[in-house]
């Protein structure tokens, strides 16, 4: 990110906006992958699921995407669902969209259809594909989007990988290594990220790492980053996969993201997870990275999370504000998100 979209960052915050957003752009996915998020009961708060909601297709879907954007002015947006490329030609009609108003995009997706090469041309677009594991373990959870598809399907493209480790893949030794050596003989792999399975509270299960396999995991990412370039993971963001932020009110992304579900209306929170995520055994990379960020020091003690919890502060109680007088002289409500009803 440019000096310069960094400051306006920093003043949309001050104005009580969130720089990035993440768009659930549809409730459609052909996968039915085991402890997908999006399609857990609790993903909308528990009164209603994703699949229950309606969404938008062709030209409505794209001009209420654009309103948001519009209104919102973010700098970065996360294309997530369901699977975006369900809605692929609405993609291909919102990239130069979002690319001529100078917005980092990202889209999401299992690669279960063809990521056209032509997105190689867009400066600001991160296509990235999740993989779950190696090959046999990722086939068992992500068919139909299996090694073979996903092969011919990114073979004209320049894609980001993200791989999510569960307590099954941190209990084998060597995994992550073979992962990164298969990932990297790929010319159309730009770069490999991994998050680590974040469960909700309370929850149990094999996915779910233990304490030893978080400090084991991060050790290794330590270890393999120098051998691995593809690995765009640096140090500061593996070492806080030992510690990450305690609630979402101490967590930097959950602060500066807002998450639109696929009626374009129903706000996810706290974070992309929904539900009561545990923060304490989060994974997330774009927590991880933005808590990295936080603890930078600017002057002395002070670090870029105080001067972001201040900003952040200042433009809560701003919004707070906007929100009384528009209620007092009774025009019509502007929350964030909602204003789009239909
Ligand atoms: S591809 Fe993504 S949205 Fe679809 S089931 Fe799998 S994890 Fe969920
Ligand atoms: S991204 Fe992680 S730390 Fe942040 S609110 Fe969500 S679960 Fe908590």
């Amino acid at each position: 990110m440019k000096t310069n979209e960094v400051l306006k960052a920093w003043a949309g915050i001050l104005a009580g906006r969130k720089p990035s957003l993440s768009i659930e752009i549809t409730k459609e996915c052909p996968l039915r992958c085991p402890g997908c998020y999006a399609f857990d009961a609790a993903h909308l708060g528990g009164e209603t699921a994703l699949r229950q909601l309606s969404d938008f297709k062709g030209s409505e879907l794209v001009q209420k995407i654009l309103a948001i954007v519009d209104r919102e002015q973010p700098l970065h947006v996360s294309l997530v669902g369901g699977d975006p490329m369900v809605r692929y030609r609405e993609l291909e009609a919102l990239l130069p969209e979002l690319e001529s108003r100078g917005i980092h995009t990202q889209i999401v997706t299992s690669a279960f259809r063809v990521i056209p090469g032509a997105w190689k041309n867009y400066k600001r677009l991160n296509v990235v594909v999740s993989i779950d594991g190696l090959q046999p373990e990722h086939d068992e959870r992500r068919k139909p989007a299996t090694y073979e598809r996903i092969l011919k399907n990114i073979v004209d493209a320049k894609i980001t990988i993200h791989s999510t480790i569960t307590g099954n893949i941190a209990s084998r030794p060597g995994y992550l290594e073979e992962f990164l050596r298969f990932w990297s003989a790929r010319p159309e792999i730009n770069k490999v990220w991994f998050s680590l399975f974040t469960p909700q509270i309370g929850a149990t299960g094999p996915e779910i790492l233990t304490q030893e396999q978080r400090v084991a995991v991060a050790e290794e990412l330590l270890r393999l980053r120098p051998l691995y370039p593809i690995l765009d993971m640096p140090e500061g963001l593996i070492r806080e996969i030992l510690s990450p932020p305690a609630t979402p009110a101490d967590c930097i992304f959950a602060l500066t993201t807002g998450t639109i579900s696929a009626d374009l209306r129903t706000k996810i929170t706290p974070c992309q997870f929904g539900g009561e995520p545990d923060c304490s055994q989060c994974g997330c990379i774009a927590s991880m990275g933005l808590a990295a960020v936080g603890h930078h020091r600017v002057l002395g003690p002070l670090t870029a999370g105080h001067l972001f919890h201040a900003s952040d502060r200042i433009g809560s109680s701003l919004r707070a504000m906007k929100r009384t007088f528009s209620k007092t002289s009774k025009e019509p409500e502007t929350e964030t998100f909602t204003i789009l009803s239909n």
